[in-house]
């Protein structure tokens, strides 16, 4: 392969575009008109305009692209995550036109792609689902009946669905009928497939997932663990390498299990078996990614291994380079999602400009981003601005690595999800290792970053304390700014 294009943006392409380099590998970014400034568009050997920045005119167009491909003698195209790396048909398209698509066959993104026809693949193996329907739900009654079998909660998914949406939880037996019927249409108009299926809902889950590579030589292997349980709206924005809590003997079983779910459907390339865990121990598979995760950084540190220029070797019909007992876990590696949004206000996504940019340094420290100071997060895509990612030779050392890092991190302009990040990677429960998914519900709450008061809102502080005062006659709060944050702690 001597020439690669990025079908993708931001911080990910500019990922793949330095393993293509570091590889000897020429390399074409695509971009929309809102991204003509952006790292990656300057860092690329060749960049060419696909389109205006709505994603459906520009990097979704699957037409546009393979053309660019063909005029500029492109040889392998990089999806990224996103956008069409997980499309069957531009998989098919891109191979069709002669070009390797650096991921797996159509065939096995089809079938991992939606979540019945995944549990149905993965039957051949002895693996564990959470209990509750294989078929698609089609009637009311049957749903009632699983739902008896297994006990309320239950959840409801589409089995189309992806990136957290597409669920709904059940907790009472008169509300199924009603919720079937919203989900099942939810289902159709938001994935084009009204197919949903049930499964028991698993009260305090971790999420866990394993790395998986698997060669054209019938080598398959995985790179351990990712522990992904700190969520906002089902979705990851902190995750950690090793998890806090599997056992030597339990990494095995699940690493053995995430290689048999990429055989049970011919994989090729990178990939992520992502599994439930249930008080630490049982554990059921949920679904498989068949892409690189936005998360893959962390493995990479505790691995030495670079995923992308393996996903390179292995579409170029080299052998994986290791073997299993090659791979050690070395040290523990933590990743924060930099997100434009605003925690104080449910996560909602802050657009505007970084008026102020500068990135953290330091031992152990490394960035992933595809911004510059004086950008714009543009409205269009995906309000990430970048991975944070720490290193350390035990897991404390990766905390208090991460926790300078944010310091160091200096963002102006927008708001963003670091302040949440500190937090929860210093909350007690994160730790100890003693966490769910449902950490935000229980531990979270937008006052509790108010607590982490600047100077100026340690003084709004004390004054809202002293109107507190006189109004309840009784001058109960101390004249400073801590005991004033401590108060409005012990409020939550
Ligand atoms: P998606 O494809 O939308 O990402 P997943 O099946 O991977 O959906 O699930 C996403 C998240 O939803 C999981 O990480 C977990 O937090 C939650 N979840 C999924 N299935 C269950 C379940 N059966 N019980 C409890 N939580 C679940």
């Amino acid at each position: 392969m001597k020439k690669i294009l990025v079908a993708n943006r931001g911080e990910i392409a500019m990922r793949v575009l330095r393993s293509c380099k570091d590889a000897g590998i020429k390399t074409v970014a695509v971009f929309s008109e809102a991204d003509r400034n952006a790292p990656f568009v300057k860092f690329a050997d060749e960049a060419v305009c696909i389109g205006p920045p709505a994603s459906s005119e520009s990097y979704l167009k699957m037409d546009t692209l393979i053309e660019v491909s063909k005029n500029l003698d492109v040889d392998g195209i990089h999806p990224g995550y996103g956008f069409l790396s997980e499309n069957a048909e531009f998989a098919k398209l891109v191979t069709n036109a002669g070009i390797t698509f650096i991921g797996p066959m159509p065939d096995a993104i089809n079938t991992m792609g939606n979540k019945l026809a995944a549990k149905e693949a993965v039957s051949k193996y002895d693996i564990p689902l959470v209990p509750g329907t294989d078929k698609a739900i089609v009637d009311v009654s049957e749903a009632l009946e699983v739902a008896k079998g297994i006990g309320f909660p239950i959840l409801i998914k589409a089995s189309a669905g992806g990136g957290g949406k597409g669920m709904r939880t059940v907790e009472r037996e008169e509300d199924l009928e009603e919720q079937l019927t919203m989900a099942m249409n939810e289902a159709k108009s938001a994935f084009g497939d009204g197919s949903v299926f049930i499964e028991r809902y698993i009260t305090d889950p971790r999420h866990i997932e394993f790395q998986v590579l698997a060669d054209s030589h019938g080598n398959v292997v995985h790179l351990f663990e990712r522990e992904c349980s700190i969520q906002r709206r089902h979705q990851k924005v902190v995750e950690e390498a090793p998890s806090a809590v599997l056992t030597p003997e339990l990494r095995e079983v699940m690493g053995k299990c995430a290689c048999d779910v990429a055989r049970s459907c011919d994989y090729l390339g990178a990939g992520t078996v992502e599994f439930i865990l249930e008080n630490n121990t049982n554990f059921y598979f949920l679904e498989m990614n068949t892409r690189l995760q936005v998360e893959h950084p962390v493995t990479e540190m505790i691995t030495g291994v670079d995923l992308v220029k393996e996903q390179i070797k292995i579409a170029r019909g080299e052998a994986i380079s290791f073997s299993q007992e090659d791979l050690r876990i070395t040290g523990h590696s933590i990743e924060v999602r930099v997100y434009a949004e605003d925690p104080m206000n449910n996560f909602l996504p802050d657009i505007g400009t970084l008026e102020k940019y500068v990135q953290p340094t330091g031992e152990g420290v490394r960035v992933d981003d595809g911004f510059e100071e004086g950008m714009e997060i543009p409205i269009y895509y995906d309000p990430m601005i970048s991975k944070l990612i720490t290193y350390g030779s035990t897991r404390n050392e990766a905390i208090a690595r991460m926790t300078d890092a944010i310091d160091g991190y200096k963002i102006e302009g927008v708001k963003t999800t670091m302040p949440f990040c500190k937090y929860a990677i210093n909350h007690d429960a994160f730790v100890s290792g003693n966490f769910d998914t449902h950490f935000v519900q229980k531990y979270f709450s937008p006052e509790i970053l108010d607590g982490h008061d600047s100077e100026e809102e340690k003084m709004a502080a004390i004054l809202v304390g002293k109107i507190l005062d006189e109004y309840k006659g009784e001058n109960t709060y101390a004249n400073n700014g801590e005991a004033i944050s401590k108060w409005k702690l012990n409020r939550l």
